[in-house]
């Protein structure tokens, strides 16, 4: 870390900032300009935490120069990391893996068609949703365990590995024994007792962007994983929040390539949540693979007009049909086999 002073910063107020820099047990190394004094931070292994030191009198800003996500990042890592999850790889050379099912597990025989609809299509894994994060408290909030038992049998079914949102730390135990990946939504990104705990499994995780997140708090989240030791972690972006009202998110397709420069971890794209609008999923599902991107998961409906949740985003069984021949031309495009 360098610590930049004011220009018109005295003596006094440097060596208060070494003192505060020696008391982290860190070696402070005053770097004399011109216009002003920088102070170099030595010794440290990672990420410094300089929240005693940036509002000291005299001090101007911090500059970080080691990352808060040193695990997650190539530094530590140079070959891209490639996730198995139940016999389906995600990230390197590996085929780009589509993910598709429905926003929320609504019934028995629903999950079953949309597994059938998604297999049929090619799709690689199942996703729903049994504990659901909705913005207000009367909307439908998923079906719990009875949702994962519909889940884990569609997925068997159909020979599908599933994976469903983990809300809380009690549930882990539970959803563990349905699914096969764990995702953590946007909403949790920085639940850092949840991440924690599902750092200390080792069950493959979906983390979804934060929807404010910066990339490098994103990085930081799944840092969070890997320091507890599990080294199973996909990252997904989803929009985030902008100004814009049009689209439900705003899709930050640059993270793609951005993240496959910073990270080892694989990195895919939700265009549903991304987009809110079922016309815009298939073209954002072909840019996000032109980008890159390691996978792409997409909700998939029997009967759109009908679901409880998100049904604006879902694509019907056909329309997926339709978005995986694209999809397979692109990819051939794109030198996949
Ligand atoms: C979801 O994928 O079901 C979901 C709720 O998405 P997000 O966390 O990205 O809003
Ligand atoms: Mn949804």
């Amino acid at each position: 870390m360098l610590i930049v002073m004011d220009h018109h910063a005295d003596q006094e107020q440097i060596e208060q900032v070494i003192a505060a820099v020696e008391a982290l047990g860190l070696t402070a190394e005053p770097i004399p300009g011109s216009l002003r004094t920088a102070i170099g931070v030595l010794g440290n292994q990672g990420y410094v935490d300089d929240s005693t030191i940036r509002n000291l009198p005299g001090v101007r800003e911090t500059i970080h120069v080691s990352k808060p996500y040193k695990m997650a990042s190539r530094d530590f890592h140079p070959e891209p990391s490639v996730i198995d999850v139940a016999g389906v790889c995600f990230g390197g050379a590996n085929k780009p893996v589509m993910i598709a099912g429905p926003c929320s597990i609504e019934s028995e025989e629903q999950m079953l068609r949309a597994a059938e609809q998604v297999k049929k299509h090619g799709g690689q894994m199942l996703r729903g949703g049994a504990f659901k994060p909705r913005t207000g408290p009367h909307s439908f909030q998923g079906l719990g365990l009875e949702g994962l038992r519909y889940l884990r049998q569609a997925g068997q079914a159909c020979d599908l590995p599933v994976v469903t949102e983990v809300m809380r730390i009690e549930q882990l135990d539970t959803v563990c024994q349905y699914a096969d990946m764990l995702q953590i939504g946007a909403r949790n990104m920085q639940n850092f007792d949840l991440l924690k705990e599902v750092g200390r499994l080792r069950h493959p995780v979906l983390l979804k962007r934060g929807m404010s997140a910066t990339i490098e708090e994103f990085l930081a989240a799944a840092e969070y994983i890997l320091a507890e030791g599990n080294p199973a972690v996909v990252l997904c972006e989803r929009g985030i929040r902008t100004f814009e009202k049009m689209t439900r998110n705003t899709l930050d397709l640059s993270v793609v390539p951005l993240v496959k420069e910073l990270s080892h971890l694989p990195i895919i794209v939700d265009p549903s949540h991304a987009t809110g609008k079922r016309s815009l999923v298939s073209v954002m599902t072909k840019a996000a693979l032109v980008a890159g991107a390691h996978g792409i998961m997409v909700e998939v409906h029997p009967d759109p007009a009908k679901a409880l949740c998100d049904g604006a985003q879902s694509l019907s069984g056909d329309g997926f049909g339709k978005l995986m021949s694209e999809v397979g031309q692109l990819l051939g495009f794109l030198g996949f086999r």
